[in-house]
């Protein structure tokens, strides 16, 4: 076969195994070229939330091409966008009024950076210090790997990304310090925003902490007049339980971010939502205070009508239930994990990781391949956070399905031993 002129998203095409080609999906499988069939486990990249080519979602995409395919957003709107804005206030969090579009999740978390720095600028405040929870992941344009955790993702750009105030995770029991680091930091006088990731940091390796921890974060923001930026490119649209992960704490972030699920995971949309001051104080007569952003496709009207039909599905289809009921199934699942190999079991929703005890340290990265290729050569898509193993799957996995996935992870420890 020729060699591919394609350069893969986070490979190393010195090590990795040749990319497998994907022909076909269908509820919680994939299809290969040669009809091998793949169990998504981790819903394409904690994307797909009712399944590969739900067909509300794929009726709403081929009605909407015969429509409207793509027009410039500035200065001109559509029906798909608009109603989805007032859907989507409808449904997050209260307080939050206005709906700016984008196209991933990196790119909502910049728009929701840049929201946050213009607010302090056109009202007049020096503040323009962000701050970031350690373990956090917010996409990996140059502002987002700022806020993002440093590692040996992002150590060659390090010269181009701008310092954060770094706060500890508040990992169970170690709370305080995380407290204490923020208010420290708000103290300060010049915190212009601290963006995390609601209740769990996603690639940070599925780290969780109480909703209890993340209200007190909150209030400590308010506290010193600082915005809570809530990054639920992952978190939202059930992943964690409940529709966006902030919900669990009945905190109201002053801007959210929301991306992945957004489309049911079928198309690139993304979404940043901002309060009225925050709107507010970017409308005047001075275009100077305007909001400096746009992508080419900035609220795709076939992308909107995708987003619609999720909402749409969410609202006719039992999706609460399945969500609900995805969880009991993965918290049976991860208590039948006794090999005692496998540490620190733990779930959020709809989501379960453990870490696989690994003596070498620095074989992470060996051990996270051959993981990858275990599970696949199950018929079951995992790929592994170093060490960590999670399942993410689509809601309406069944129990058999769940149970497919599980027999390669119970089997994973003889298998990279
Ligand atoms: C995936 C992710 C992003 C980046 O989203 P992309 O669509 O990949 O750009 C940002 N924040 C969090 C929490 C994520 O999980």
């Amino acid at each position: 076969m020729r060699r591919s002129a394609v350069w893969h998203p986070f490979t190393q095409h010195g090590l990795d195994a040749p990319a497998t080609a994907i022909s076909g999906g269908d509820g919680a499988w994939l299809e290969t070229a040669n009809g091998t069939r793949i169990l998504d486990a981790i819903s394409s990249w904690w994307v797909i939330t009712h399944g590969h080519r739900h067909p509300a979602i794929v009726a709403a995409v081929r009605d909407q091409l015969d429509k409207l395919d793509q027009v410039i957003f500035a200065g001109f709107t559509h029906e798909p966008a608009e109603r989805l804005a007032e859907k989507l206030i409808e449904r997050a969090p209260a307080g939050l009024t206005h709906v700016f579009y984008s196209d991933s999740g990196s790119t909502s978390v910049e728009v929701a950076l840049k929201m946050a720095l213009g607010y302090w600028r056109n009202i007049g405040a020096a503040r323009t210090r962000i701050a970031a929870l350690e373990h956090g992941y917010h996409g990996d344009t140059i502002g987002t790997m700022s806020a993002g955790s440093r590692g040996v993702f992002n150590a060659a750009y390090a010269p181009l990304l701008f310092d954060v105030v770094r706060i500890p995770f508040p990992f169970a029991g170690q709370e305080q310090a995380t407290f204490d680091a923020l208010d420290a930091a708000g103290r300060n006088g010049d915190l212009a925003a601290f963006i995390a990731e609601p209740l769990i940091a996603g690639a940070g390796g599925m780290l969780m902490y109480s909703p209890a921890a993340l209200a007190e974060m909150k209030r400590i923001c308010d506290r010193h007049g600082a915005l809570f930026i809530a990054d639920e490119v992952m978190t939202g649209w059930g992943r964690t339980g409940t529709l966006f992960a902030c919900e669990q704490a009945a905190v109201a972030p002053d801007i959210l971010c929301t991306a992945k699920g957004l489309t049911g995971g079928s198309l690139p949309l993304a979404a940043t939502l901002a309060s009225e001051r925050i709107f507010d104080a970017h409308v005047s007569t001075d275009r100077a205070r305007t909001l400096f952003h746009s992508s080419s496709f900035t609220a795709n009207p076939v992308c909107c009508a995708a987003a619609l039909a999720n909402l749409g599905i969410w609202d006719t289809e039992p999706v609460a239930d399945r969500v609900r009921k995805l969880g009991e199934m993965q918290e049976a699942a991860l208590r039948a994990l006794t090999d005692p190999r496998f540490e620190n079991p733990r779930r959020l929703g709809t989501i379960t990781a453990v870490d696989l005890k690994v003596a070498d340290e620095g074989y992470l990265a060996a051990v996270g391949l051959k993981l990858r290729a275990h599970s696949l050569s199950h018929g079951v898509l995992l790929r592994p956070l170093g060490n960590t193993i999670y399942v993410m799957p689509p809601y309406g996995i069944t129990e058999a399905e769940l149970a497919l996935i599980y027999d390669a992870i119970r089997s994973a420890p003889d298998a990279v031993a």
